[in-house]
């Protein structure tokens, strides 16, 4: 299969971890057979630096012309005080935008060798594993109007959807399902808003094409609760864009570490941005450190979601799993009587599974 890929290492460990993830794709490429062509690309704070803006054209235009993007992180305290058209963050806003992705799909995994790492018991996290398919594009982030009133004292926001931003994003997150456990969890507030009523109805008609996967529907308030105290009860959960991100941070603790977390942002054509949920965690840059593991599972997402190579996805992310039944980890990981090792050699030990 032959793909091009463009890398945008970005800022702080970005750069650092995603020399990990060009390390496992080679070890992959030359077991399967595939040709990866790679074109490494300015984002965030370099790209303020070297031309003067967070999104350069060509950045943009190689993205364009790409299967598939990867990229670390961006921004960092150097660039905190910077005016808002050069913080390194409208980088990432706006290389989603141009692309169009529409759906944010974040997994979550209760390794057992991490579960020291969770605030919540054991016997609630352990065995947990699911994903949450957030909608990115539309609702309330994004609703005109939204303003406020010349006196002050009045404000509005506008939660829209149409019915076709609808129906893709649940197409997404059915699909999702087929690949996994197949139980469709749809999160909403159709007791109370406009935009859930006609969301949940939009689930039931699209249930008739995917016969195979059980649908549950579960209003966003009781789903909250449940991701904490049963998260073992959920497979995939789609749901819109601020349920999404307030569900997804709720999630992410129940691994117990950023480190451990990778994200997609697609759109339906199959063309992806894949990134660790991480930040470029600037206190740890440069001493090779980081966990490369959330960026390396998120090149299991990509071979997964754009290229549609399910073995060679499950092969990364078993070796991910190995690494850790071994006891390696990095320093953000609460592992009792492992070893501790630096980006460097917990990339290597993957690469030995790979
Ligand atoms: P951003 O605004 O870019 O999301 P942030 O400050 O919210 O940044 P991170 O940059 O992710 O968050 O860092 C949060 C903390 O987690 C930091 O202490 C950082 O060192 C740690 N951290 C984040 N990612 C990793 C990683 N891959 N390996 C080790 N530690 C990490
Ligand atoms: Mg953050």
């Amino acid at each position: 299969m032959e793909k091009q890929i463009v890398l945008l290492p970005g800022d702080g460990i970005g750069s650092e971890v995603i020399q990990s993830a060009r390390q496992v794709l080679d070890a992959i490429t030359e077991r399967f057979n595939h040709t990866f062509t790679y074109h490494t690309h300015d984002i965030g704070g370099v790209a303020i630096d070297q031309q003067g803006t967070p999104l350069p054209q060509d950045t943009v235009r190689a993205c364009e012309q790409a299967d598939a993007v990867l990229l670390g992180a961006v921004g960092g305290p150097k660039w905190d005080n910077n005016p808002s058209h050069l913080r390194p963050e409208k980088g990432l806003l706006g290389i989603r935008k141009s692309l169009g992705l529409f759906a944010n799909l974040r997994p979550i995994k209760g390794f057992p060798q991490l579960l020291h790492s969770s605030p919540l018991k054991h016997e609630v996290v352990d065995g947990s594993d699911l994903l949450i398919v957030r909608e990115l594009t539309g609702g309330l982030y994004f609703g005109k109007p939204s303003e406020r009133s010349h006196d002050g004292n009045s404000v509005v926001d506008t939660l829209a959807y149409e019915r076709h931003e609808i129906e893709r994003i649940v197409d997404n997150a059915f699909k999702s399902a087929q690949l996994r456990r197949k139980h469709l969890t749809s999160v909403d507030k159709a007791n109370v808003l406009e935009s859930s009523k006609l969301w949940r109805e939009v689930v039931e008609e699209k249930k008739a094409d995917y016969p195979d996967v059980t649908v549950e529907h579960q209003l966003v308030d009781a789903a909250a609760m449940k991701l904490i105290t049963a998260p073992t009860d959920f497979d995939v959960i789609v749901t819109e864009n601020m349920f999404g991100d307030i569900l997804s941070d709720e999630a992410s603790v129940l691994t117990g570490s950023l480190g451990m977390l990778p994200s997609a942002s697609l759109r339906d054509d199959g063309v992806g941005l894949y990134e660790p949920v991480h930040g470029s965690a600037p206190d740890i840059a440069g001493k090779g450190v980081a966990n490369p593991l959330a960026m390396i599972l998120s090149t299991a997402m990509m071979l997964r979601h754009s290229f549609h190579l399910e073995k060679e996805a499950n092969i990364v992310e078993e070796a991910v799993q190995q690494v850790l039944q071994d006891g390696y980890h990095t320093g953000d990981l609460d592992v009792k009587n492992g070893q501790l090792v630096g980006t460097k050699e917990m990339t290597r030990r993957v690469l030995e599974h790979v």
